[in-house]
């Protein structure tokens, strides 16, 4: 699986449509202080689900909507697509090319899409998880992050090597079913309670 293209329109200081193809290997976005390098990596980390303006470098979710500039009016939405090649079946979706999609608008209305078609913000993170790609993933370190990862609580490093060793899903299935166990032995307690009222 790879990165193939990212598509980004209205997003931060991206106000056109523009459109990124990647290839397999090494490639390096360069570019002038403030030009929007880490833009780029924000939009990839925002349609993998991201849900903190603060860790997108802002104070709410809207200021991921081109805000302005001296030349052009601000826009109403934000875009992000981001298509990746699955040749090798990694996620699984039994599709080639898997096609997120993240749109916000000002209204604060919001979707996401999975080769275009609605789903949850459940769905990426079960789509992705032990992929190696997500939001939190150990597949996009920004700045400090190495730091970060040294310096955090042992259960959050913890976290981090779980991702990488695939079993984060599992873990997330055992407390799904155990959550999934507590209401329906809550619901037997009801049933109790009403069979003893009847008798
Ligand atoms: P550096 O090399 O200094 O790290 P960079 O190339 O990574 O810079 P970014 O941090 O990606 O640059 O981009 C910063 C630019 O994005 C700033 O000019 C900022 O005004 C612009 N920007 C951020 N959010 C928005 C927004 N919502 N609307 C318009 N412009 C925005």
């Amino acid at each position: 699986m790879y990165l193939k293209q990212l598509q980004i329109k209205g997003f931060k200081s991206f106000a056109n449509k523009t459109i990124m193809e990647f290839s397999p290997g090494i490639t390096a976005v360069v570019g002038p202080n403030g030009s929007g390098k880490s833009n780029i990596a924000d939009a990839v980390r925002w349609v993998l689900g991201e849900q903190s303006a603060r860790s997108l470098r802002g104070n709410k979710m809207e200021d991921v909507i081109f805000a302005g500039s001296k030349e052009r009016k601000p826009v109403g939405m934000a875009q992000v697509s981001l298509v990746l090649n699955n040749e090798d079946g990694n996620l699984p979706l039994d599709f080639n090319e898997v096609d997120i999609t993240r749109r916000v608008f000002r209204s604060g209305e919001s979707e996401f899409l999975i080769n275009k078609t609605p789903c949850r913000l459940k769905d990426i993170h079960e789509l992705f998880m032990d992929s190696g790609v997500g939001k939190e993933s150990f597949s996009i370190i920004g700045q400090g992050k190495v730091e970060e990862i040294l310096n955090s609580k042992p259960e959050d490093r913890r976290s981090l090597l779980e991702e990488a060793a695939g079993i984060s899903k599992y873990r997330y299935r055992q407390q799904q079913a155990a959550k999934k166990l507590d209401r329906t032995e809550q619901s037997i307690e009801r049933l109790q309670d009403l069979v003893q009222e009847i008798e």
